[in-house]
């Protein structure tokens, strides 16, 4: 088992080919994920990122007629992947650990059990909203942004735990990755200050980067040479995603806040279904990849959906 930077150093220049996966929802068998990954292994990446899906609130009818709200789960398992990634693939667990949902008390024993489990390595991250709300609420006592969960996560593998105060405790050694949004993110109000915050979590002790998906490399790069000159020197891994219907080329730029280049949008909407949409993204996916790989980037990070047929359609023409 080994660090993701530990990754990157060890590839000799050539980019890592990385994936997300989300956990299934609740109820679902653990073999539909595992066989959904396992095609995925014919380009040996060497670590797979699992997010982490916080509680939403439902109302529910309560036998006595009283209407109360839940919070319930639609993804839970992410530790129980990591570690069926760890025994059936022997590659690293990348485990998203949110803020939002968790205390920092919650989150040091997420923390404990990762380690005990001999998990090196985690993509710290603030969380999206609990839905059906429209802004983020940190639970009591717990961290409202990234760049502190960073800081909690750098003080264990100091040793330092939140309430102990033995002398040598167990330091922990994780591998700590953040985000971070080339298209600025949605509640920034500038770049600048969104930058400005990147460079926070970077300064808490962040390790590397993982960039949300985008459409246009442009933009990557500008992002890249704005993090250099800001002295953010870690590695900024970008993350892509296989555009492959009508339908997301509505969604993606509203729920991800990003935009489509208008060659892209023109050849999705020439298109007469979505077998064809499935061909343009592809295309232009093996495109930004053949790209981004001249400017040097450390890796090539797919968010699959836990899908694996338009990722490796993809992966076989550039690795
Ligand atoms: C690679 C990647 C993986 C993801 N995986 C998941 C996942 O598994 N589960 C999930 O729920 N979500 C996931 N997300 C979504 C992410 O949780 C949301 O985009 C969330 O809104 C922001 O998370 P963050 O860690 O970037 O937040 P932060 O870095 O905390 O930033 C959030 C906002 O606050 C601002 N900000 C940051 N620090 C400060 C500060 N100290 N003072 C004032 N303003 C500040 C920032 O500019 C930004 O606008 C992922 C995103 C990416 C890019």
């Amino acid at each position: 088992m080994a660090k993701v930077t530990e990754h990157l150093s060890k590839n000799n220049g050539k980019p890592i080919f990385s994936i997300e996966i989300i956990p299934p929802t609740k109820g679902s068998n653990i073999d539909g994920l595992l066989n959904a990954i396992e095609p995925m292994m014919e380009l040996n990446p060497p670590f797979i990122d699992v997010t982490y899906h916080r509680e939403e609130y439902i109302s529910k009818q309560m036998p006595d007629g009283s209407i109360r709200e839940i919070a319930t789960r639609k993804r839970p398992g992410t530790v129980g992947i990591c570690s069926a990634i760890m025994q059936k693939f022997k590659i690293d667990p990348v485990p998203h650990v949110l803020c939002g949902g968790f205390n920092k008390d919650e989150t040091e024993d997420l923390l404990i059990d990762l380690n005990y489990l001999g998990v090196e390595n985690v993509l710290a991250l603030r969380g999206d909203y609990a839905k059906p709300y429209d802004s983020f609420m940190p639970k009591e006592d717990g961290h409202t942004y990234a760049n502190e969960l960073v800081g909690q996560i750098v003080a264990m593998n100091r040793g330092q735990y939140l309430h102990e105060e033995a002398e040598y405790l167990n330091a922990s050694n994780f591998c700590i990755g953040v985000a971070a949004y080339p298209e600025k993110h949605f509640e920034a109000d500038s770049l600048d200050f969104d930058m400005l915050n990147l460079k926070r979590k970077v300064d808490a002790g962040a390790d590397y980067i993982v960039t949300q998906m985008f459409f246009d490399n442009q933009k990557y790069f500008e992002f890249v040479n704005l993090c250099r000159q800001e002295g953010i020197n870690i590695p900024i891994i970008p993350g892509l995603k296989v555009l492959s219907t009508k339908k997301q080329m509505e969604i993606l730029p509203k729920l991800f806040y990003l935009g489509l280049p208008e060659e892209f949008k023109k050849s999705i909407q020439a298109c007469e279904n979505d077998k064809q949409v499935k061909q343009v993204g592809i295309e232009w996916t093996i495109q930004q990849c053949r790209e981004l790989m001249e400017f040097g980037v450390p890796a090539l990070h797919f968010y699959t959906m836990s899908k694996s047929d338009t990722t490796m359609a993809v992966a076989r023409e550039i690795f």
